[in-house]
């Protein structure tokens, strides 16, 4: 048994950032990541970061006000205003502090941080170092870890949380790399762990985005908010669906259909390619359902010729070498085939601002967690932003949770309970026959999430696939591992975490069934408008154990700051 005052379960933007603060604090805290801190999806962000800084020559006028009504009418006013006013304040300290730590920003000739515009915004705000915003982000924080001397156990797999008596005591995590399972206590957790990408099998998200630790708290009783709200990206790869960023469109490129039209002129004439990404995916995607895709395929282009070599090799290099090598495609010569892709999770544990749940000593922020700030469409720019800015609240709260903490003994027996449990589950999953195979299963309900509950939602199309997801819910426990050493056994994990995978799904599917309306990302054929008078609430779903899915109920949005208007662009 291993003991620290904080465990921080992720080592990505979010959980070295709430890390940070705990450990400036003095507090004594460790990092649990399944790979090497720097390898978190964190770092594959490229587009940038927002904060109203107002450094664009066309952005002078930029503010946290304006930067908090563009994230709430993004949104589909479905944010928490008070949340999302406090991160529109809290962004432009927080970019400072990590220029400060040595994040190389790009530049305007005057030296100032350079700014570009993001769907969705009114103004250039989005900070980036070239195409590789999160990359650099990751590794200032990882420097700043480093330099505080954090204590990081990396390749652990953390597979529950050690909850005594309704409080979160610690963490069991799998040891790759020695094999065997350890109790980790501690007198609070940070769930920091990233999104679910991987639920679906049109995924911008790194494989190991399983949406881990929301199963993990959701288990444990925690609520997870607003699930049915998932991001598709516009632009990703037509082959791999890895991310085209939306600084391509920031930068100028051009979405073009089969018959050559820059199509985005009958949906957003205003914004054209840089409208909000759920309008801008649907609108692709109905191009391509109409057929007119290219040469009738179900795929268009993004253009970014017209930009020339330089811009493109000095803005965008990380975008180019990416469809070189994935698509085969130099984007200076040719345009990029993509298609709209699973991107982002909105939904989450359900936190409030300073990223606590509701059950004492667990905390949350990131992608994991849902705050929530980005209503029902995350603006391109804003989710680095959360990260970094709930992550260090996250940090800050712990602090204060320590001061008014009594007893700060975890319970022994306990934990040690919790690694018998797990060591069980997996003797189980070893010793069974499979007759189930657990990638197959994987991908079936992978596919079923495309297939079902993608861009176009209706009622008998997500009944379908409920049924279907039940179904896969009732063959889990027939699956098996293939291979049963102890040293970094990866199929273990890829197995043992399917179920967590099918839980998480079930929320997004009975969340996007029992939604009858159309909000942001979630969009029905057969209730296509927003209805504010019975659906302007959180959904909150519970985990229910022999049942194949959540018991769902709804909390009221933080109004207050801003009127609701129509969503238009
Ligand atoms: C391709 C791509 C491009 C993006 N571009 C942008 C952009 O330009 N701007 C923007 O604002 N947002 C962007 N995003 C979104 C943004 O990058 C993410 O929301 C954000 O980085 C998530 O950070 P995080 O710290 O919450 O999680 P992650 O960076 O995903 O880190 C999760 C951490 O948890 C660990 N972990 C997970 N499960 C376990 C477990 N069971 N046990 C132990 N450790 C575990 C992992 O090892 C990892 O260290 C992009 C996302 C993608 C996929």
């Amino acid at each position: 048994m291993i003991h620290h005052d904080l465990i921080v379960v992720g080592g990505g933007l979010s959980g070295l950032r709430a890390a940070i603060e705990a450990k400036m604090a003095g507090i004594d805290v460790a990092v649990l990541s399944q790979v090497h801190p720097a390898r978190s999806h964190s770092a594959a962000a490229q587009g940038g970061i927002n904060a109203a800084l107002g450094n664009h020559p066309n952005g002078a006028d930029d503010s946290w006000e304006r930067h908090a009504f563009d994230t709430t009418k993004g949104g589909d006013f479905l944010g928490d205003q008070d949340a999302i006013v406090q991160m529109a304040k809290d962004a432009i300290p927080c970019i400072f502090e990590m220029d400060h730590w040595g994040c190389p920003f790009s530049r305007f000739e005057d030296g100032r941080i350079a700014q570009r515009p993001f769907g969705g915004a009114g103004f250039p705000r989005t900070c980036y170092g070239a195409d590789k915003t999160g990359h650099y982000l990751l590794h200032t924080l990882v420097e700043q870890a480093y330099r505080l001397q954090v204590k990081f156990y990396v390749e652990q797999y953390v597979t529950e949380l050690i909850v005594h008596e309704g409080l979160c005591q610690g963490v069991v995590a799998y040891d790759m790399i020695r094999g065997g399972f350890e109790a980790f206590t501690a007198n609070a957790v940070v769930v920091a762990t990233g999104g679910y990408g991987r639920i679906y099998s049109n995924s911008t998200n790194a494989i190991i985005n399983t949406g881990s630790g929301m199963a993990m708290a959701y288990r444990a009783g925690v609520p997870l908010k607003d699930m049915e709200f998932v991001q598709f990206h516009p632009t990703g790869l037509r082959t791999t669906n890895i991310l085209m960023s939306e600084a391509a469109r920031g930068e100028g490129a051009y979405l073009v259909n089969g018959l050559g039209e820059r199509f985005m002129e009958r949906y957003a004439p205003k914004f054209m390619e840089l409208a909000p990404r759920d309008i801008t995916a649907r609108s692709i995607q109905t191009e391509i359902n109409e057929g007119r895709g290219i040469n009738g395929e179900p795929y268009i282009y993004l253009d970014i010729r017209h930009l020339g070599a330089e811009k493109i090799l000095e803005r965008l290099p990380g975008i180019r070498d990416l469809a070189i090598h994935f698509e085969g495609v130099d984007a200076i010569e040719a345009p990029i085939p993509i298609v709209p892709s699973q991107h982002y999770s909105m939904g989450g544990i359900d936190t409030n601002m300073n990223g606590a749940t509701i059950m004492p000593g667990l905390f949350a922020a990131g992608e994991c967690a849902c705050v929530s700030v980005h209503g029902r469409i995350g603006l391109g720019g804003n989710s680095l932003l959360e990260t970094i800015v709930f992550g260090r609240r996250a940090g800050a709260e712990v602090i204060r949770f320590f001061a008014d903490l009594r007893e700060k003994r975890p319970n022994a027996r306990t934990a040690f309970a919790a690694v018998e449990k797990v060591e069980n589950t997996m003797k189980t999953l070893a010793d069974r026959p499979a007759t189930v195979d657990a990638y197959a299963l994987r991908t079936e309900m992978t596919v079923l999430m495309k297939e079902h509950f993608f861009l176009f939602r209706d009622e008998p199309t997500m009944k379908a696939g409920l049924d279907k997801l039940a179904d896969i819910k009732d063959r889990v426990s027939k699956i098996g591992l293939r291979w049963t050493g102890s040293i970094f056994n990866v199929d273990m994990i890829r197995t043992y975490e399917l179920e967590g995978m099918i839980d998480v799904a079930l929320t997004v599917a009975q969340g996007a069934l029992v939604r009858q309306e159309s909000r942001g990302s979630h969009y029905r054929t057969d209730y296509s408008t927003r209805d504010d008078a019975n659906w302007l609430k959180h959904t909150l779903a519970f985990y229910q154990a022999g049942v194949s899915g959540p018991r769902l109920d709804f909390k009221p949005v933080t109004l207050g700051t801003f009127e609701l208007e129509e969503r238009k662009y």
